[in-house]
């Protein structure tokens, strides 16, 4: 199994690597996001998963306790009605955060919780006791659900579950089994899960979209894109030399409680609000994993400050599931047209590394070498698919993205309208006004040369000329 430092992040693989990242801090922060990754087989999703282990902290729990009880709020059957006295007795131990795997032939008693046989036939003390399945002892963990499409298919009642376990934050997962009393346990893990949208049974929007919108993230696979990359992974180590990682485990906590004193501006949360109303959006969910995707986005980037480009980077990922393009492309205008109203962010906005009013998060981030890659252009930046697709669209109309910033030579003028006000501004966006096609004949597009691939496997600069790039060619 690769270890999290010898990943070889590339272009492909990198927003899956921050959104686990950012995932792990919400488990810390105490507000779960679950992933959910797509791709073809053979592009190294579970890699990338397993490898996550190794940047999984250690928590604090009640000696024994397969719960994985916090010693200062006890939640399992055992312990949550003992009194500080007893739970003193019971002692507490330092245990790894919980990985745990669900296969898709799992079976509901060990995913849930069971009767313990070794109990039953014990012949000094028999009693009838559960054993607590994997969701149980994944309480404050991962657990990792791979091939989940087909999970989905075979097991609906394991679905059910797993709706219930990601339905709320945190979950609950009601447990029953004949001679026990039912009880019913909350459940504080993040989901991962991993498929493969072109094998049997297809994507699992397709099969159960209620389950999919409960991902608050969906991220597509790619493949490493350039020759040397390629190279770095077949000579299996990656370009980072191992003593510049010495606390892989350490940058986590540090972030998770950066986390949690972020908080998402007025501003923005009135953005997002606009969005939901205006573009009609079907579950609150999304929203919701928006404003949390930014904060922890901003946390990862050792910020206090959550910027309009945190909400930008999670965009795709966020909403891909739950809109079609044509609104996503829309809502991205929108965003654009907000930036040129507001303005961009001042350089101040954004923490020095090592400010003296913030010298922790700036310690926070120096040692870690992903930290500093992220720095440089890889870090889901908003320039990204959708942006260069935005530019794209300059091929057939003015420039969009770099016109609405630039409000002098803003093409977009009559596309804005003339409302100063915030409110009901993206309802123009929202009934597609945004998006005039010109007539294809009067434009010069130039095709690729090479054989066709997915539009999420194309860097987007390969594909997309603004009328710039093209005067230059
Ligand atoms: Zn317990």
């Amino acid at each position: 199994m690769k270890r999290y430092h010898d990943l070889i992040v590339h272009e492909g693989n990198q927003p899956l690597v921050d959104a686990l990242e950012m995932s792990v801090l919400s488990l810390l922060a105490g507000t779960p996001i679950h992933v959910h990754v797509e791709g073809l087989r053979g592009t190294g999703k579970t890699t990338v998963v397993r490898a996550m282990k190794n940047i999984l902290p250690s928590i604090e729990r009640i000696a024994g306790c397969w719960y994985n009880c916090d010693p200062g709020n006890p939640h399992c059957p055992i312990h949550r009605n003992l009194g500080p006295e007893d739970l003193s007795l019971l002692g507490t131990e330092s245990v790894s955060v919980p990985f745990l795997e669900i296969s898709h032939a799992a079976k509901l008693g060990t995913v849930v919780g069971s009767i313990d046989l070794a109990k039953v036939v014990d012949p000094n003390k028999p009693e009838i006791a559960l054993l607590p399945g994997i969701i149980p002892r994944a309480y404050r963990g991962i657990i990792f659900v791979d091939e989940i499409n087909r999970l989905a298919d075979t097991s609906p009642e394991l679905t059910d579950v797993l709706l219930d376990v990601m339905g709320t934050k945190p979950g609950r997962i009601q447990v029953e089994e004949t001679g026990l009393p039912t009880f019913t346990l909350p459940v504080m893990c993040c989901v991962w899960a991993a498929s493969n949208p072109d094998e049997e049974p297809g994507a699992l929007e397709d099969i159960r979209r209620q389950l999919s919108d409960r991902f608050d993230f969906v991220v597509n696979m790619g493949r490493p894109q350039n020759h040397d990359t390629v190279k770095k992974i077949l000579c299996g180590h990656a370009a980072s030399d191992e003593s510049l990682w010495p606390q892989d485990r350490g940058f986590v906590p540090q972030k998770a409680e950066l986390l949690q004193r972020i908080a998402l501006p007025d501003e923005l949360a009135s953005v997002l609000a606009e969005l939901y109303v205006s573009f009609g959006i079907e579950s609150l969910r999304a929203v919701e994993a928006i404003a949390l995707g930014a904060r922890a986005r901003a946390a990862l980037d050792s910020r206090t400050r959550v910027l309009l480009d945190d909400i930008r980077g999670v965009l795709p990922i966020t909403l891909r599931h739950r809109v079609d393009g044509a609104t996503l492309i829309n809502i991205s205008k929108f965003l654009d047209e907000y930036e040129s109203r507001h303005g961009r962010p001042r350089e101040q906005d954004r923490l020095p590394e090592n400010s003296e009013d913030d010298s922790d998060e700036g310690e926070t981030s120096s040692h870690n070498p992903r930290d500093l890659a992220r720095r440089g252009d890889n870090f889901m930046k908003p320039d990204s698919l959708w942006d260069r697709l935005m530019r794209g669209i300059g091929l057939i109309r003015p420039d969009v993205s770099r016109a609405s910033r630039n409000p002098q030579q803003r093409g977009l003028a009559s596309c804005a309208g003339s409302s100063g006000g915030q409110r009901g501004h993206g309802e123009h966006y929202a009934t597609g006004e945004g998006t005039s096609i010109a007539d294809p004949k009067d434009i010069d597009i130039c095709a690729p040369p090479g054989k066709a691939k997915s539009l999420f496997q194309l860097a987007g600069g390969d594909i997309l000329f603004t009328e710039e790039d093209l005067r230059i060619r």
